[in-house]
């Protein structure tokens, strides 16, 4: 079973970005929130993905680029249809992929979680091959961070009425949480 060493997960590819900053001293990691991304939206497959977490998206290269290459947004995972996880940014370190949002009444997500996007939409199921990842990925961080416990949610429960993903489709029980 792959381990967290020094915030990276054996044997996941690493495409670091410089898209993070410090956690603030002190911040015990307790919560992983669950994202889906696809670009262009529900089209899966191809380079966008990496590129807009290493901030590389071409606003040109599709219509609904233009706004997505100017948020500043990156994510520690993103486990696509395959199954194959990359981490952007170590677990030690702050990634942007909450936003504004609260869980369980504390602010600031992105300051003590962890984040991982599945490439998907919300219109269809996620695969097995991604749930099969997914849990390879959150016994190695409940392991690493034991503060995470049952702490599982969604972005649209930490920002709700801002996000919707990553939608119907996510199973929670998978994970052996319900997601709240
Ligand atoms: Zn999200």
């Amino acid at each position: 079973m792959p381990k967290i060493v020094a915030g990276w997960l054996e044997g996941a590819r690493q495409v670091p970005t410089a898209r993070f900053n410090r956690r603030p001293a002190g911040t015990d990691i307790c919560l992983i929130v669950i994202h889906c991304i696809a670009l262009p939206p529900c089209h899966f497959g191809g380079p966008h993905v990496d590129e807009i977490f290493l901030g590389r998206l071409d606003p040109t290269a599709h219509p609904y680029f233009k706004l997505a290459a100017a948020v500043e947004c990156s994510t520690h995972f993103f486990i696509n249809r395959t199954g194959l996880i990359t981490q952007y940014v170590s677990c030690l370190d702050r990634a942007w992929h909450a936003g504004r949002s609260v869980y369980r009444g504390r602010p600031e997500c992105n300051d003590y979680s962890v984040g991982i996007e599945l490439e998907g939409c919300e219109y269809c199921a996620y695969t097995t091959e991604q749930y099969d990842s997914l849990k390879v990925c959150v016994a190695a961080l409940r392991q690493a961070y034991p503060g995470i416990g049952d702490k599982i949610t969604a972005h649209s429960t930490i920002a709700p009425g801002r996000k919707t993903d990553p939608g119907p489709y996510f199973d929670f029980s998978q994970l052996g949480c319900n997601g709240n």
